[in-house]
């Protein structure tokens, strides 16, 4: 009851399910809930783009809003997480430091640092895992020490460990009662959450996916109110290009940390619990979080996870080098409309749809440019709202056909992939508007539209400087490396290809 705490908040931005917040309050006289922003950290390790920090922006506001309400607020400082504490640490008399473990190297760095500070000045420190279902240490342990590599060993693995612990209470303003600080001097102004603009970030795109535990939980609820959509989800009969999200669109929220994992696999269970035919993992709901699961507990035992090179699980491709074609994936100028409009809505929305994630990166890495995951990973991690360490590193493998996944062979056609559910284009037009008077016969392929239908629907096909007319490139331009495949056939031929497939061991789970 007599520690003067700092909890620190990193990931888990929520007063719901927080074991490590509700733990220290009841072992503490002052409770101090500080928010670190790194900027070097931040930006550095985990590759914040401008989207993700309006999102992490808005979920500190909402979590000051939401502490306020229970009688105490949210500290935040600027600088290196490891000085701010120690400085914290002379200025308000601390005892302990509170703070959620993560998996992510760079996090488990600054834990290394927060013990040696904890160390040097006497204090205590307090720790839980609440970023994942169970303490992924525990997965890999009962897996005989290594990080199971298929789905289905995984699956196994948890069977013998028994369902994830349930969530905690919610912390209440009773828990503050006796753990408020007074207040200090200029409090306002010296702890205030800071706007983008103070930041200096541009931002003036629309808000898709406002940050914040209130946004989660309000999103999580809508989604359960449709009981029958929850208990008959099978992820491959989604929509990736639907004008709204055909899934729950949770993931920025889960990533980011304004939802409980266990919240969300505990509400889902019950809700199959009360279904006689609900869907099955792997493409249940449920079975969409254990593959965030398995991703954590792989990401936890393998080095250099993030990378192709001195990572054993994952295979060595020569991949070309080609900054030009790159350039033209990630400013989604490739020509083909499909793979355009999904680059587009990623730039400016921050989300897409998983199988939409599917077409755009099997054809930057083995459908198409034959260009190293790690490129696209790192342009993702940019972009996404959701991007996560494991889930982004361990799906680009995937995609790429360098780990769990190796029939490099299902290539996805950039043409009829979006056609199949969407044969008027209506994404395409909503995206590329430059195409949108297209009859629907040429928007997946408009260089095939004779010329007075480029030339009435306002857009000629590769053809520089004509009047009046917007300019997209034919695609191919740059596909130097297979100047016969055409986008129509569907599976490419890959004989030119460095890989054969007796280096491969083949697998075929469906994720
Ligand atoms: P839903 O279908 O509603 O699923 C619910 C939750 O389950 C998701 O929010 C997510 O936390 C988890 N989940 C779903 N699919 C997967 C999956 N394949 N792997 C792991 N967890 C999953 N997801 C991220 O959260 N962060 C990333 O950085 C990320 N990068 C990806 C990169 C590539 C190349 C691909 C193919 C997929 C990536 N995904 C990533 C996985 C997946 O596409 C998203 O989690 C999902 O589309 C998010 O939408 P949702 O919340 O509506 O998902």
């Amino acid at each position: 009851m007599s520690h003067r705490t700092i909890h620190l908040f990193r990931k888990g931005l929520w007063l719901h399910d927080n074991p490590t917040l509700l733990g220290a309050l009841a072992c503490s006289a002052a409770l101090f809930p500080v928010y670190v922003l790194d900027r070097t950290f931040l930006e550095g390790a985990m590759g914040l783009g401008p989207l993700r920090w309006r999102f992490i922006l808005q979920s500190l506001e909402d979590l000051d809003a939401r502490l306020r309400a229970l009688g105490s607020r949210l500290y935040v400082l600027r600088g290196s997480t490891a000085a701010v504490l120690n400085d914290l640490v002379t200025r308000w008399g601390v005892t302990q430091i509170s703070y959620d473990t993560e998996v992510e190297p760079y996090y488990a760095c600054m834990e290394r640092e927060i013990q040696a500070l904890a160390q040097e000045r006497g204090l205590q420190t307090y720790t839980h895992v609440s970023h994942t279902l169970y303490d992924v240490k525990r997965i890999v342990k009962a897996n005989g020490g290594s990080p199971p590599l298929t789905y289905k060993k995984f699956l196994q693995v948890l069977s013998v460990l028994g369902e994830p612990e349930e969530p905690v209470r919610d912390v209440s303003a009773e828990d503050f009662l006796r753990c408020s600080p007074p207040a200090e001097p200029l409090h306002e102004q010296t702890y205030r959450v800071p706007s983008p603009a103070d930041l200096g970030l541009e931002l003036d795109s629309e808000v898709l996916w406002p940050g914040g535990e209130t946004h989660a939980l309000q999103r999580l609820h809508k989604h359960f109110q449709s009981q029958g959509w929850v208990a008959n989800f099978s992820k491959a009969r989604t929509v990736p290009n639907s004008l709204l999200p055909s899934t729950t669109g949770l993931s920025p929220y889960l990533s980011l940390g304004c939802l409980s994992v266990r919240t969300f696999y505990h509400r889902l269970r019950s809700v199959c619990a009360q279904s006689k035919n609900h869907s099955l993992p792997p493409v249940s709901l449920q079975g969409q979080v254990l593959w965030r699961e398995f991703f954590y507990t792989v990401a936890s035992a393998t080095p250099n996870f993030t990378k192709m090179q001195g990572n054993p699980i994952c295979l060595q491709i020569d991949w070309y080098h080609d900054p030009e074609a790159l350039e033209k994936w990630r400013t989604a100028q490739t020509g083909f409309p499909w793979i355009d409009a999904i680059m587009t809505q990623l730039r400016q929305e921050g989300w897409i749809h998983h199988l939409a994630r599917h077409a755009v990166a099997c054809f930057l890495t083995r459908g198409d440019l034959w260009i190293s995951w790690e490129e696209g990973m790192k342009v993702f991690e940019e972009l996404l709202l959701d991007a996560d360490y494991s889930v982004n590193a361990g799906n680009w493998m995937w995609l790429s056909a360098s780990a769990f996944f190796h029939k490099y062979t299902r290539i996805f056609c950039p043409v009829r992939f979006g056609r199949r559910t969407d044969p008027q284009g209506q994404y395409v037009r909503k995206y590329l508007p430059v195409l949108k008077n297209f009859p629907s016969q040429y928007i997946y392929e408009p260089w095939k539209a004779p010329e007075d239908v480029q030339l009435s629907a306002g857009c000629i096909i590769g053809m520089e400087g004509l009047r009046g007319t917007w300019v997209m490139r034919k695609p191919y331009d740059f596909l130097k490396w297979n100047s016969n495949m055409s986008p129509s056939n569907g599976d490419a031929d890959h004989k030119s290809r460095p890989w054969t497939p007796e280096t491969l061991q083949l697998s075929g789970e469906v994720m």
